[in-house]
């Protein structure tokens, strides 16, 4: 597997793969891999003979310091994981070879209409962090096509109307929400987690998995759907909940009344000092 640190190095490496005929996949991450990450390799060698992952925890996308400073880091581990999943280069670049130093940087793009509502409402400037460093990486690594994972179903909608938008030639690709075998969503914060927090962080996927069972059995009603849920969150005894959501599967507007068709139901909640996301289909 190839190491590239800098923007030359992953541009020479991916020259090369293209001009022997190779489909190029990216699958950016911020680290501290784990199952949820490595699915999306998968995802993206089924559709390209190079698979690419980018490595960089993006300072502009977290609207707390606290929450960065936290972040857990360990570069090493992170290596050996994409290596084992057979991933071709990893790119992980300083913050400069991104960003320019503070001075040189000034022009930024905005996320579109889909960062509207949910975390994009609590978590000021997140999405516009996104996609700055999404289509800078876009601009770096000119990948033919990008996995992104629906554990982060409103970023999925986000970055497929970023490059809509500014007509981006690269693929979007969305892969699907990888949990442990209790349930839990994989996500790096898990790491941040004590025993007694994880067991509580256990009813967020409970929670879904019961609207689901609810939907199953025919209920229709949001209102109630909702109210239910959040009375399910609340057993944990532990979280604080910032929203929960249905929302269009496809178009992310609201869904209000009665369902008519499959919808999403999405769930931030804090545990501790730990913010966490889930999210499920609910079919009819
Ligand atoms: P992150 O490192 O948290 O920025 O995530 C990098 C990519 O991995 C994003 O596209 C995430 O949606 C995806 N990802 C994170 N956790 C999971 C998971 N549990 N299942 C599927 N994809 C995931």
């Amino acid at each position: 597997m190839d190491i590239c640190k800098t923007n030359s190095e992953i541009r020479g490496f991916v020259n090369k793969q293209k001009k022997s005929g190779k489909l190029v996949a990216l699958v950016p991450t911020m680290g501290a891999l784990h199952k949820g990450h490595l699915s999306l390799v998968d995802e993206a060698r089924k559709q390209a003979q190079t698979v690419v992952m980018s490595i960089f925890l993006n300072a502009l996308q977290f609207n707390s310091r606290d929450d960065f400073l936290r972040y857990p880091r360990d570069l090493e581990k992170d290596l050996s994981l994409a290596a084992g999943a057979g991933v071709d280069a990893v790119f992980c670049p300083a913050e400069y070879e991104i960003y320019g130093t503070s001075s040189s940087m000034s022009c930024r793009i905005s996320a579109g209409s889909n960062s509207k509502g949910l975390c994009g409402e609590k978590r000021p400037g997140h999405f516009d962090g996104v996609v700055n460093v999404v289509g800078i990486l876009f601009n770096i690594v000119e990948p033919d096509l990008a996995v992104f994972g629906e554990k982060d179903f409103q970023q999925v909608k986000v970055i497929e109307e970023l490059v809509r938008d500014l007509h981006f030639n690269v693929k979007i690709v969305s892969s699907a929400l990888i949990r442990d075998s209790d349930g839990l969503a994989l996500s790096s914060r898990n790491e941040l987690l004590t025993a007694d927090e994880r067991y509580q962080a256990l009813y967020i996927s409970k929670s879904l998995f019961k609207a689901r069972d609810m939907v199953e059995a025919g209920e229709r009603r949001v209102d109630i759907l909702i109210n239910q849920t959040l009375e399910n969150l609340d057993k944990s005894g532990g979280l604080s909940v910032e929203y929960v959501e249905l929302r269009d599967s496809k178009t992310l507007a609201p869904v209000v009344g009665q369902l008519t068709s499959g919808v999403q139901m999405l769930i931030a909640a804090y545990v501790g000092k730990v913010r966490l996301i889930d999210n499920i289909f609910l079919g009819i």
